[in-house]
């Protein structure tokens, strides 16, 4: 491992020498960053196909689309994001200027996930280069083709030394959190969240956490079944279940749960045929650990619809699971599979009741034609993000904050939040050496009148 350090010590002497400063630099490598992914689409598709099975609209759409978006916006608005905030004034400050400077932060690590392994590691990494910062770069081994890519890719269109790609698993991020860095942005699973965290707490590095959860999914009986369904369906079985803000339950009332499962089965049929495992749309579980634990979710529960599978092809069919008692096992973890229980619930204060004894999930969604409802959903519980009557939208914004909240995670990112995240905002007062004289009364020996005058002046 003792590779890791010179690589890390690179990006910093790198970073030192001010490289990242100029605003026309950042631009430059935002545009680099775009043109290696115009011109290596071939590549990115074929190491995505490698690791998940994605077809190019999946890639498409679920990845490339997000991050050029990202570079766009970032390319545009940077100008206005790094200039100067002035803000409003104090009367002892009035003939001073008063503003906010964003500054980077310096040496930045990323630490991606697998389930979409080129946007985890390159939306992040538009934000920490907008910011002026050097990063580097730690992809999920799990999705190896993909990381590779990257580790080969960006040295051809990066500055070598400021963006550095490290490979590896355990052992390597182990050495990564052993070296100080300014930031670390680690997007994964909960249980390395805490490993992160506590390595950084050694450094008082701060620290992003964009983690996982079981995200809630209440369906109002008021409701277009038809739309709702397809809209799940699209959601929870996209990239074969394992998107962190998938729809990872259903909660509805017993009476339209027989329903929910024919639509949901029936919009699998529209979308992937009647043997998924067939259709090129469909994805498959990115490896042999991952297939047998979510296999042995459905131990015990009642599946009503698929849960065909076969383990040589990484393959499980798009499930539907009802009745599901709220303390079996396939409701105590993130599922990050194509399987989707329903709880049912009588009521939604009953929903909302469940949903608040549980851990705070990445997103929310509610399906309902009645407005006070899904507003009732909104301030009595709590999520990283919420989509109303559609799932995963809200990701889609640059102009919405996305992270999460509590075991879901702290820290968000995306179009300027993303800027803000790698910035460290500098509040900066400027005076001029003259005017002592209003001055001195701040200054001892303390008397009445002195008190009185800058009382007055301090007083808002
Ligand atoms: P993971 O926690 O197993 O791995 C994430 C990264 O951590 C990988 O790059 C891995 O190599 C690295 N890692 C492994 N051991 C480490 C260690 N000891 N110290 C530091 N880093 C280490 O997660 P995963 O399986 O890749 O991803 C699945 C989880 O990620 C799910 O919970 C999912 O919900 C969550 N996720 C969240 C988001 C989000 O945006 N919030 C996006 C995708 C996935």
């Amino acid at each position: 491992m003792e590779w890791i350090k010179p690589v890390v010590d690179g990006a910093r002497a790198a970073y030192n020498q001010g490289r990242t400063r100029p605003l026309e630099f950042r631009i430059q490598q935002l545009k680099a960053l775009e043109r290696m992914l115009t011109e290596k689409k071939d590549q990115v598709l074929e190491a995505l196909q490698k690791d998940l099975q994605k077809n190019k609209f999946a890639v498409e759409i679920f990845e490339i689309v997000g991050i050029l978006n990202e570079i766009t916006v970032t390319l545009n608005k940077l100008p206005e994001w790094t200039a100067r905030e002035y803000v409003s004034k104090s009367m002892t400050t009035l003939m001073d200027t008063v503003f906010i400077h964003r500054e980077p932060l310096g040496v930045v690590l990323i630490i991606g996930a697998w389930n979409y392994p080129l946007a985890l590691v390159l939306q992040p990494l538009v934000g920490a280069i907008a910011a002026g910062n050097a990063a580097v770069l730690k992809p999920s081994e799990v999705s190896g083709n993909t990381a590779q890519l990257l580790a080969d890719l960006l040295p051809q269109y990066l500055d070598k030394e400021l963006y550095p790609v490290i490979n590896g698993a355990e052992k390597e991020a182990t050495e990564l959190l052993s070296i100080q860095f300014d930031h670390i942005f680690f997007t994964g699973s909960a249980a390395i969240g805490r490993v992160v965290m506590e390595a950084a707490a050694k450094h008082l590095t701060p620290v992003t956490l964009e983690l996982g959860g079981k995200s809630p999914c209440y369906i109002d009986s008021n409701c277009d079944l038809d739309v709702a369904c397809r809209r799940i369906a699209w959601a929870r079985y996209a990239n074969c279940g394992q998107t962190c803000i998938a729809p990872d339950y259903i909660l509805c009332d017993k009476s339209i749960q027989d329903e929910v499962v024919k639509k949901i089965g029936s919009t699998i049929t529209e979308f992937y045929g009647s043997d998924p495992q067939k259709s090129p749309d469909y994805g498959r579980i990115v490896n042999q650990r991952h297939f047998q634990r979510i296999m042995s979710l459905l131990e015990g529960v009642n599946v009503a619809y698929g849960g065909q599978n076969d383990e040589g092809d990484l393959y499980i069919a798009p499930t539907v699971v009802t009745d599901v008692d709220p303390d079996s096992r396939i409701m105590q973890e993130e599922i990050f599979g194509p399987l989707l229980p329903i709880v049912t619930v009588s009521s939604v204060d009953e929903a909302i009741a469940f949903i608040n004894k549980r851990d705070k999930a990445l997103a929310l969604y509610v399906f309902s034609h009645n407005k006070k409802l899904i507003n009732r959903m909104i301030t009595e519980t709590s999520s990283g993000g919420v989509t109303a009557n559609d799932c995963l939208i809200h990701y889609t914004l640059h102009t919405l904050p996305f992270g999460g909240v509590g075991k879901s995670g702290f820290g968000a990112y995306h179009g300027k939040y993303s800027f803000e995240t790698f910035s460290h905002r500098r509040a900066c007062v400027l005076k001029s050496l003259g005017m002592e004289k209003v001055n001195s009364i701040r200054y001892a020996p303390a008397s009445d009148s002195k008190e009185k005058w800058t009382l007055w002046l301090l007083k808002k």
